[in-house]
């Protein structure tokens, strides 16, 4: 199924709808001295920015430093315009401020071919291991919830759903069977 919509997300609504949830009652932080916030290595710790979000930061951020890629370089769907923007920071950051996807993890979005979206656990080839999904810890009912109303929203965005199509379809390759689904969720 292919959604021929154009809309932007509306960045600052999810924003506010993600400020404050958290995937457990206590800080996650806690359980692995917060390794997805640091860096790796020699290597800044980066993250792509959906398409338009950039509207959420000044480009004076001094915890963030910009790249700009071309889609096409980078394994992005053929809709996908330059600039993508890859953003490196310096922990910690303001937390008001942290990037989209740094609120979504470790919970990822799969398209099945019938259109539906499942919520499952981030199967990104990562630098390092993230105990919620290795000991695989029940996630807040609410953070599960705000999640999938994210990814409702993004995937309304046709170069979004494009992607995370795409990846799905990787996704189905290159794994025998598809991790634990948090929520199965029918798009309109
Ligand atoms: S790696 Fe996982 S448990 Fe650790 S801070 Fe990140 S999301 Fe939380
Ligand atoms: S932007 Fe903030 S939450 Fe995201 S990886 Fe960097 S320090 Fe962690």
């Amino acid at each position: 199924m292919e959604i021929a919509v154009l809309s932007m997300p509306d960045y600052k609504y999810l924003y506010q709808i993600t400020e404050n949830v958290t995937p457990l009652d206590k800080d996650c932080g806690e359980l692995c001295g917060s390794v997805c916030c640091r860096p790796h290595g020699n290597k800044a710790l980066g993250m792509y920015l959906f398409p338009g979000e950039e509207v959420m930061f000044s480009g004076d951020e001094p915890w963030l430093e910009y790249e700009r890629h071309d889609p096409g370089l980078y394994d992005f769907p053929d809709n996908w315009e330059y600039p993508v923007f890859f953003v490196k920071c310096a922990p910690p950051c303001p937390r008001k401020a942290r990037p989209l996807s740094c609120r979504l993890f470790p919970l990822a979005p799969h398209l099945l071919e019938d259109g539906s979206l499942l919520i499952i656990h981030e199967t990104m080839k990562l630098p390092y291991r993230c105990p919620l999904i290795l000991k695989d810890f029940p996630l807040r009912k609410d953070f599960i919830d705000t999640v999938t109303e994210v990814w409702r929203e993004l995937l309304k965005n046709d170069k979004i759903y494009r992607l995370v199509q795409e990846d799905s379809r990787d996704r189905e390759r290159n794994l025998k069977k598809l991790p634990r689904v948090f929520r199965l969720q029918r798009l309109p």
